[in-house]
């Protein structure tokens, strides 16, 4: 009986001393991953220049930028899961160095890479790890609603974030100008903040969202600026010439009474000052820096852009929206029509609409159509191949039948490009309605037919003198065709092919004989136009 108790006993304390064993396999999995990096961390920190990493530390310097600015291997420091206080007393523990004053702020980077700052409201934020400024990132992107397949993070910074580091970087290569660690690691590997920044985001953020950063036209920007950016003062600047420096070790000393915390962040000193005094002494612009950076966090998508050809079916639809004295011309434009259709399959911020040419508001637009480019601001989603045919059909389907749209699809920022490109029309192909002073001829049918390559000269328009220089210009017309109209002798319609910018009403009716020669001047007759439609339009690109 004692037997089978005691084994009973046994076999529980088995199962625990496995369990155990277990549990510590766990454990250490699971901390694997933290602390690769972490024994990393501190072989990269045993390699550094203790000197100099304490000098750093004792002018308020943060742990990322000392590791930085040595140029530690492989960006370990940026390593997402490290906290500041993990990095600083690794370097404490490592160098021996115990900072004695509290700096709040880097006196570097101004608490950009301890991922403190000020946000929108004012409040003081101070993240514990880049994963946790991910996940700030994560949420906002999804608050706007984006739908993403890549992203590409920017970080802009003040610029005298730039200066303070040249001014601190030049004032250390002067002090420890004979040390052999200078040349290979000073020079040659000191990341930049928005690096180390970015560095440290991105691998989060790719797990967060999903998707790899990429060169995205969704781009995530983090914005910091300083009120320090704004404006310098003299004074200041002779009170630092004027301040001893120097403790046994020739730096700042940050407790020295004559340093005090600058209350006015506009008493930034300019390089200059720093170059005057710097010599042999390591200092940084601002003693120690009352006032972090101000953030914002912006997500958004640089315009995409969908190209087609539109068909303007009406005689009273312009091209785009056109108000003269607050009134409509018109009873709609195409650019409204298309893009009006188009943003919210998008959900964009706005549109914008771009035309290769153009034609009058009562010209109709048919066959091939008329290139265009539709500018989308801030798309939240780029629409499908699917989506676009559906957006298609939708305009297409429109009850009023004002606007059709060709070939819609989405291009990259090349779209632009090209529709400059291409904005140079070649040839137009119309169809005339036009009426004659006398009745249509066979001969008259068959000798316009014989016309091919014709040489006219223009000159500018009457109708458009008001807004077009007065020049004559040479146009060809290739050809042109005339269609008979059932029970109707006066009336036809003329198919004609000609050079861009060639003036088709004036071609018609002569102007007044400012168009030479005319439909009216071969036909001897007064000939007048009466519907026009573009039926082709070839661009240069074609
Ligand atoms: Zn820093």
């Amino acid at each position: 009986m004692s037997n089978e108790v005691e084994s009973a006993q046994v076999s529980d304390a088995m199962e625990v001393a496995q369990l155990s064993s277990l549990a510590a396999v766990d454990s250490h999995a699971g901390s694997c991953e933290a602390e690769m990096p972490s024994r990393l961390l501190n072989d990269a920190v045993r390699s550094l220049p203790y000197h100099v990493v304490k000098d750093l530390l004792s002018i308020g310097v943060c742990s990322r930028c000392v590791l930085r600015i040595l140029g530690t291997e492989d960006h370990i420091y940026c390593h997402s899961s490290f906290s500041q206080s993990m990095l600083c007393s690794v370097l404490e523990e490592v160098t021996g160095f115990k900072s004695e004053c509290d700096f709040q702020f880097c006196s570097v980077c101004l608490g950009v890479l301890q991922l403190i700052y000020r946000d929108d409201k004012e409040t003081l934020v101070k993240m514990e790890s880049p994963n946790d400024m991910a996940l700030v990132i994560a949420e906002l992107v999804k608050k706007e609603g984006h739908q993403i397949d890549g992203f590409s993070l920017e970080v802009s910074i003040p610029q005298f974030i730039l200066e303070n580091e040249s001014s601190l970087l030049s004032g250390m290569k002067k002090r420890y100008e004979s040390e052999p660690w200078l040349q290979e690691r000073l020079l040659s590997k000191c990341v930049s903040v928005k690096d180390v920044l970015k560095f440290a985001i991105t691998k989060p953020l790719e797990t967060l969202l999903d998707t790899k950063a990429s060169a995205s036209s969704f781009r995530i920007r983090l914005a910091y600026t300083h009120k320090m950016a704004f404006g310098n003062s003299v004074e200041r600047n002779q009170g630092f010439k004027r301040r001893k420096i120097g403790t046994e070790n020739g730096l700042q000393n940050v407790n020295d009474e004559s340093v005090v915390a600058n209350k006015d962040c506009s008493d930034y000193p300019t390089n200059e000052t720093i170059a005057v005094t710097g010599r042999s002494s390591l200092k940084v612009p601002i003693d120690k820096v009352s006032e972090p950076c101000h953030l914002v966090y912006l997500c958004y998508r640089t315009h995409i852009y969908l190209c087609g050809r539109y068909l303007k079916y009406s005689r009273n639809v312009s091209q785009t929206r056109w108000i003269i004295d607050e009134e409509r011309m018109g009873e709609a434009s195409v650019e409204e029509i298309i893009g009006s259709n188009i943003l919210p399959m998008c959900r964009g911020d706005n549109y914008k609409f771009h035309a290769a040419g153009r034609e009058d508001i009562d010209v109709r637009m048919l066959g091939s159509g008329r290139p265009f480019l539709l500018e989308i601001q801030n798309a939240r989603q780029v629409p499908s191949e699917e989506t676009v045919k559906e957006i298609e059909s939708k305009i297409n389907g429109l009850e009023n039948k004002l606007v059709g749209v060709k070939n819609l699809q989405v291009v990259g920022s090349q779209g632009w490009t090209l529709m400059r490109e291409g904005e140079a029309e070649k040839q137009k192909q119309y169809c005339a309605l036009v009426w004659i002073s006398r009745p249509l001829e066979d001969e008259d049918v068959c000798s316009i037919s014989l016309l091919n390559d014709m040489q006219i000269l223009q000159k500018t328009p009457i109708r458009v003198l008001h807004r077009r220089s007065p020049l004559e210009r040479k146009k060809i017309i290739y050809w042109m065709k005339i269609e008979r109209i059932a029970e109707s002798s006066q009336y036809f319609l003329l198919h004609l092919c000609t050079q861009a910018g060639t003036y088709i009403k004036e071609f018609v009716h002569g102007d007044f004989g400012r168009t030479q020669p005319s439909i009216g001047s071969i036909l001897g007759c007064r000939a007048e136009i009466l519907q026009l439609d573009v039926t082709d339009v070839k661009m240069d690109s074609e």
